[in-house]
């Protein structure tokens, strides 16, 4: 099916002038790049956008981590794109991420774990529509 998925790559990645290796990826694995651009996040967005994990008692480290530097966020598509995009990220904690996955080459810990992305189709739509009016998606 024809999907579009939410991707952030994360200021641990931006700072480590990863992010074409990690596009290419998403390319390589026959996603599109629908939208793209480079911000950084306020406190503000940075706790709407997590408001799911809020009474986590992460929650504060993973705010002050994503607001620390710029993100690049960028919308996704194609078959399958949700579950292809989250089997090219690996596993939350970088050292349970199988071998090849963007956080097992790219993550250093469970914070600066170097990508989010969209973890269901309804869930993408949300966070589509959290950073990219419908005219900047192509
Ligand atoms: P994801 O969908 O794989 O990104 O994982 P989750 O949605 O469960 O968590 C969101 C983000 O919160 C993760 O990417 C991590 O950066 C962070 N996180 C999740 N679990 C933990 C944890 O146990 N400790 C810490 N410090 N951060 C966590």
């Amino acid at each position: 099916m024809m999907e579009q998925t939410l991707s952030i790559i994360k200021p641990d990645a931006v700072a480590k002038n990863v992010v074409g290796q990690i596009l290419a990826r998403f390319e390589e694995a026959g996603l599109r790049i629908a939208a793209t651009k480079k911000i950084r996040l306020s406190r503000v967005d940075a706790e709407a956008f997590y408001a799911v994990h809020k009474d986590r008692p992460f929650f504060k480290d993973l705010v002050d981590f994503m607001i620390s530097g710029p993100v690049v966020v960028s919308v996704l598509e194609g078959e399958n794109a949700m579950a292809k995009n989250r089997e090219l990220m690996g596993a939350t904690n970088p050292k349970e991420a199988a071998p090849g996955t963007i956080r097992a080459d790219f993550a250093d810990s469970i914070d600066a774990n170097a990508v989010h992305g969209s973890d269901s189709l309804e869930n993408a739509a949300i966070e589509i529509a959290f950073f990219f009016p419908q005219r900047e998606i192509y």
